[in-house]
């Protein structure tokens, strides 16, 4: 099964706030910003009028590569709350 397939067997319940949060510091200062090529959902860009790396934490698949790859360990990132996240549409 490709991994395209095995994502649409989930659905995502999201939680108001965040559970990664960035060091707004850390990432002006990062040259690569690796993590806009290393999220597989895609959810790092940068904010056209400010130039500021974001977040959205709304299709996010708590793969955690995006804690793990960061050269400036930038990112704190937790389990959404119990009852929030990613689970499987089949139980
Ligand atoms: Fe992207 Fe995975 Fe980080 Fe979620 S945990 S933002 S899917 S890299």
């Amino acid at each position: 099964m490709k991994i395209e397939e095995k994502v649409s067997l989930c659905a995502i319940k999201n939680h108001k706030e965040s559970h990664i949060k960035l060091d707004e510091e850390a990432c002006k200062r990062c040259r690569t910003k690796v993590c806009i090529i290393a999220c597989p959902a895609h959810l790092y860009t940068i904010e056209p009028e400010t130039g500021k790396l974001q977040v959205d934490h709304s299709g996010c698949l708590e793969c955690g590569t995006c804690l793990i790859i960061c050269p400036l360990k930038a990112v704190t990132w937790q389990y959404p709350e119990p009852g929030f996240g990613i689970y499987s549409r089949y139980g």
